[in-house]
């Protein structure tokens, strides 16, 4: 393995930081004249403050039983990916490793870099495919992307495959867990402590309920936390996202993810009894991976009802599938009643 140093794009090494007011000075009582503020207090006059940020930052290290110096806040997982290409890739002369059908992302961020995608297929049966994600990989590689539980598939990888690809590649590899909190797996973020390369995403958006927010995370060793902070734009989650967020994350949302989960199992058994159901992926997210007769068929049939599904069935790998959220009982049982009258 590398040394994460040499990975990491010379510019950005050697970068000196902005430096805010509020770095400057973090206290937030007495007459603040050094950040050009409205001195007219509405609750948002202020820039973000660092202390709250911090325990945000705190509140969900202690949910993850990581110290807070391994996690990094974005604005969405979409920052956490953008950086990984900002910090680790040279526009123009590296590339990136990713898996495909996988997360759209991961190529937009790549394009919009101007960095080289390996787009590496995974089987018919959406297998990590390890050896030729390794062998895709180059000295000019930099990331490699992996998404487990897999969207728009739904299957979760076993731990050990992640390691080995950690232990193996000579890169920083990237492990989305967007959908860890509705799989059975366990999660890759305890494999940080051995594999300084090793950088795992999390999110609020989905089991959280708090898409809205905007707020993704990263847990990897402290050295590369340091640098995504230098890079970030300063003061990239907002006031009133940092305190929603800490009043829900007190929240116990075991109840929603197990009723979620119960109600995938079921829709999961019961999808394959339709006419024009022909695979129904197991899932160990909070979506499931359709393969149906007409896609695009089913697909109005849905809407005309104010169903509103996703059509993957464009995108190379899921031919014929749509990509069905979980909802809530009662609105699984609308989609249910709505497939038997477009059958009927
Ligand atoms: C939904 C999703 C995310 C979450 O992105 P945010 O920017 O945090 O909302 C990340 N990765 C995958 C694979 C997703 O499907």
């Amino acid at each position: 393995m590398k040394d994460i140093k040499s990975l990491v794009r010379g510019n950005i090494a050697s970068l000196e930081p902005y430096s805010t007011a509020r770095d400057e000075y973090k206290g937030e009582l007495g007459i603040l004249l050094d950040a050009n503020e409205s001195p007219f207090g509405n609750g948002v006059n202020r820039y973000p403050s660092t202390s709250l940020k911090e325990q945000l930052r705190s509140r969900v290290a202690d949910l993850k039983g990581i110290p807070a110096g391994k996690l990094f806040l974005g604005n969405g997982s979409d920052e956490v990916i953008d950086l990984c290409y900002r910090v680790f890739c040279e526009p123009g002369r590296d590339n990136a490793v990713i898996m495909t059908p996988s997360y759209g992302m991961y190529s937009v961020c790549a394009d919009i870099n101007n960095v080289e995608r390996r787009m590496v297929p995974l089987d018919e049966a959406f297998t990590l495919p390890v050896a030729e994600l390794l062998q895709a990989a180059d000295s000019r590689t930099r990331l490699m992307f992996i998404c487990s539980p897999n969207n728009p598939t739904g299957n979760a990888y076993n731990l050990e495959a992640i390691e080995f690809l950690a232990q193996s590649f000579n890169g920083i590899l990237v492990v989305d867990e967007a959908y860890i909190d509705f799989s059975p797996k366990p999660s890759a973020v305890p494999l940080t402590r051995k594999y300084p390369n090793l950088i795992v995403m999390q999110t609020l958006s989905k089991a959280w309920g708090m898409a809205g927010l905007r707020i993704g995370l990263a847990i990897a060793n402290p050295d590369i936390i340091s640098i995504f902070k230098k890079v970030k734009y300063p003061y990239n989650i907002g006031t009133d996202t940092i305190a929603l967020a800490l009043d829900y994350l007190q929240r116990d949302i075991r109840p929603q993810v197990e009723t979620i989960i119960a109600e995938r199992e079921r829709l999961a058994a019961l999808l394959p009894s339709f006419k024009c159901v022909e695979k129904v992926w197991p899932s160990d997210a909070n979506f499931l991976l359709v393969k149906v007769s007409d896609p695009r068929g089913l697909y109005n049939a849905l809407l005309r009802q104010g169903v509103i599904v996703r059509d993957r069935s464009g995108v190379k790998g899921c031919e014929g599938c749509l990509r069905l959220t979980i909802g809530t009982p009662e609105e699984n049982l609308k989609l249910e009643k709505t497939i038997a009258e477009y059958e009927s």
